[in-house]
């Protein structure tokens, strides 16, 4: 790296620091594991140095001095991913994307936006509703992360099921390959390979993003929330696969399974149809209270716990229906009759509200558990509505040797939805709590795929998932390495990601 300093330096205009701070700073993302580490004492390896490129060529400057010298490149957004995505495992050179941070005039007529890969995404959707306008793309760590990010790691935001996601939203991406070829791809190609499609969800191994053309909306002009308790998860699935086979296209759908339930609280029916049977009051009243009390005091030994969450079974489900007044106010009322046959009980719009309220609560809340000696991760897979419950039920089996398995269907889709398990985990000591941790996720990712879940829906793959999602490729495994042979002969570009 030292002989190469000097080039870089002047590339990128003095624009670069071996600073130990900044090497630390980006060296790191928030994958759980590496906070385990950490509370060990152990720090993930850092780059070497980091760069600042502020312009397309200093970007292909760099990559071609790097390929020169065979130092490895790590393209850096705001380290929110949780995958371990940017540990320089390899050392290299930290690529931060932040002085990218353009945001174009939005074209009415053909309603979209250029915007630099380094626009943190608070700010760009900021930005976008003074003016009327909005991407729809409401990640939890909206506030943490980056456009490159989301365009890396194929980001899905909490309004996918009506916006789509990040992948839906791009017209076209710009950048550079790891030849150190500048690259724009064409807007939405209706004829030959669709270029962007194939680079989209490289996290930073195939190309480093400049900037893309987003698509955006006209901002909604009414939200209607409705909430339903439901007798089962399977009807609840049902209730939702119904809604999508409609061709209904709700905004927010989130399915919490009991145990979930039991922690985002049970507000009180605005308007119940139906009074409750007695099993559901006492769902409501006895049960999330003594299952939270032993959930918090019996971490070490989940096995006491999660069979004890199978006495519950009532679910909570939350639509958010936005768009024109009239036609939210349409859809809401199709959802409601394709839930109450389900055997819903309709909770009014309370509880979509107050989730709405707290939509990014959750974030603030994870460190803090982080730091009383447990861990806690989350997995989202993704599968076709015909292996959604089966895969529900296999990770439930297998993870809950290890932790307290909670799960919540959200970002559905006519085709199926992804599952978001939260586990909790804890041990007598940091290197069994790790050990822990890590017998977790091969047991869980594992019962996940082979019950016909997708690797992820958008975290990404990082180093966390990189041997499943290999795996999971089959004979697809050789065309993704000819790409990377391709785009990245040397292969400087994020050594170890996604297996490459
Ligand atoms: C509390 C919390 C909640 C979250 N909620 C969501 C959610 O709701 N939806 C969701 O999709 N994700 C979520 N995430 C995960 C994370 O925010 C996303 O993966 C996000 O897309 C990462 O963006 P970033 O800018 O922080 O990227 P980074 O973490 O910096 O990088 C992620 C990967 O992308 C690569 N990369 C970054 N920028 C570029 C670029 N310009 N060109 C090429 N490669 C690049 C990196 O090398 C790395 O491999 C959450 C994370 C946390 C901690």
């Amino acid at each position: 790296m030292l002989e190469a300093r000097g080039a870089l330096e002047a590339v990128v205009r003095g624009r670069l620091s071996t600073r130990e701070l900044d090497r630390l700073a980006t060296g790191r993302d928030l994958w759980p594991l590496t906070l385990l580490w950490l509370r060990q004492g152990k720090v993930p390896p850092p780059p070497d140095a980091v760069v600042w490129p502020g312009t397309d060529d200093e970007v292909a400057s760099v990559v071609r001095i790097a390929r020169e010298r065979r130092l490895a490149l790590i393209p850096f957004g705001a380290g929110s991913g949780v995958c371990g995505g940017t540990l320089a495992v390899h050392g290299g050179v930290m690529v931060d994307l932040k002085r990218f941070d353009t945001i174009g005039p939005v074209d009415p007529v053909r309603r979209c936006v250029d915007v630099g890969a380094g626009v943190m995404g608070e700010t760009l959707e900021r930005r976008l509703a003074a003016r009327g306008w909005t991407l729809g793309h409401f990640p939890s760590s909206i506030g943490m992360s980056t456009v490159g990010g989301w365009l890396a790691a194929r980001s899905a935001g909490q309004l996918s099921s009506r916006y789509g996601k990040i992948e839906d939203m791009v017209l076209s991406v710009r950048g550079v390959l790891g030849t150190g070829e500048r690259f724009e791809t064409p807007e939405r190609p209706f004829d030959g390979p669709d270029v962007a499609q194939v680079l989209l969800g490289s996290e930073g191994t195939l190309c480093v993003f400049t900037g893309a053309r987003l698509r955006v909306h006209p901002r909604p002009e009414a939200r209607v929330f409705r909430a339903f308790e439901v007798p089962s998860v399977e009807r609840g699935l049902e209730a939702i696969r119904r809604v999508f086979r409609e061709g209904l296209r709700p905004a927010v759908v989130r399915l919490y399974d009991p145990f979930d339930t039991t922690f985002v609280g049970r507000a009180k029916p605005a308007s119940p149809r139906k009074a409750p049977s007695k099993r559901s009051a006492l769902e409501a009243t006895v049960l999330p209270g003594v299952l939270k009390r032993l959930a918090i005091e019996t971490l070490g030994r989940p096995g006491l716990v999660n069979p004890l969450t199978r006495l519950a079974t009532r679910s909570r489900l939350i639509f958010m229906c936005e768009g024109e007044a009239k036609h939210a106010a349409a859809e809401d009322r199709a959802i409601a009759a394709a839930c109450l046959s389900m055997g819903g009980v309709d909770l009014g719009e309370g509880p979509g509200r107050e989730w709405y309220r707290k939509r990014y609560d959750v974030n603030a809340r994870l460190p803090r558990l982080m730091e009383a000696g447990t861990f806690i991760d989350t997995m989202e897979v993704s599968a076709p509505w015909d292996a959604v419950f089966e895969v529900y039920e296999r990770v439930r089996e297998v993870a809950g040797a290890y932790a307290l398995v909670l799960c919540h269907f959200s970002h559905a889709y006519a085709d199926g939805c992804s599952l978001y398990f939260s586990f909790v985990g804890s041990g007598r000591t940091e290197a069994e709590i790790e050990d822990r941790y890590q017998q977790l996720w091969r047991a869980a990712l594992g019962a996940a795929t082979s019950a016909g879940a997708n690797v992820s829906h958008h975290h990404g793959i990082g180093l966390l998932k990189a041997r499943a999602y290999q795996d999971s490729l089959g004979e697809g495994r050789h065309a993704l390495a000819t790409l990377k042979r391709l785009f990245d002969p040397d292969g400087i570009l994020n050594p170890g990601k996604l297996g490459l």
